[in-house]
């Protein structure tokens, strides 16, 4: 399917920015109280450009939105979810099916492993997307089985202890509560199932 850039970047950025308030309450649990504030400003960023992000090639328009939520997002999520982007950017064909969606993702979370120095179970953003992504890779996936395995991931995180990022210096104190950048993950592949679908 030839991806639909605009609605993708729309709804992305609505949902993300509608969330600000349960993201940063979530970080204030866990971390410092900055998720749904950082990633509200990157999608802004990304919403502010988008006529520039559109006028470009899948491919390039990806990276240009990877830079942008570097240059923005600031913390370790920004950097993170950057590479993701722009990691898609580089890896999606032209037409990609969901088998190939979930090679590029798979590919991205390969890329956030090294930049963050984190693996799965560590209770962060990758325990969505790397679920997800094998999922996807797998070839027997519908978007209700990936909104449902995102949903599942992200609650999967409350009762893992943090071995990475900031929620990391609270220790065995960091668990009962989900990870702020799973919930994020969960978001906008939900974002992604809805408007493939047709639905948003
Ligand atoms: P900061 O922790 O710098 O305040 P944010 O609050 O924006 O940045 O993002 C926190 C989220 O980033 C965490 O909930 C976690 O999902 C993710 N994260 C932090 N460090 C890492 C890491 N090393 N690898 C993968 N994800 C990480
Ligand atoms: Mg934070």
């Amino acid at each position: 399917m030839a991806l639909p850039l605009e609605p993708l970047l729309d709804t992305i950025s609505a949902r993300i920015i509608a969330a600000a308030d349960e993201l940063t309450a979530l970080d204030s649990a866990i971390g410092d109280a900055d998720h749904g504030l950082n990633m509200k400003r990157g999608f802004e960023a990304v919403q502010a450009e988008k006529a520039n992000i559109l006028a470009k090639p899948t491919g390039e328009a990806l990276k240009t939105v990877g830079m942008t939520l570097v240059m923005k997002v600031g913390g370790a999520s920004g950097p993170l979810y950057g590479t993701l982007f722009m990691t898609l950017g580089k890896e999606l064909p032209e037409n990609p099916t969901l088998a190939d969606i979930g090679r590029a993702l798979q590919a991205s979370v390969s890329a956030l492993k090294a930049r963050g120095k984190a693996e799965l179970g560590n209770k962060t953003m990758l325990d969505v997307l790397g679920p997800v992504a094998s999922h996807l890779e797998s070839g027997s996936a519908s978007f209700d089985s990936v909104r449902a395995l995102a949903s599942e991931s992200a609650k999967a995180t409350v009762p893992l202890k943090a071995i990475r990022g900031r929620a990391s210096f609270l220790g065995e104190r960091s668990i009962g509560h989900m990870d702020p950048g799973a919930r994020s993950s969960e978001i906008m592949i939900t974002a992604v199932c809805d408007v493939l679908e047709g639905r948003s």
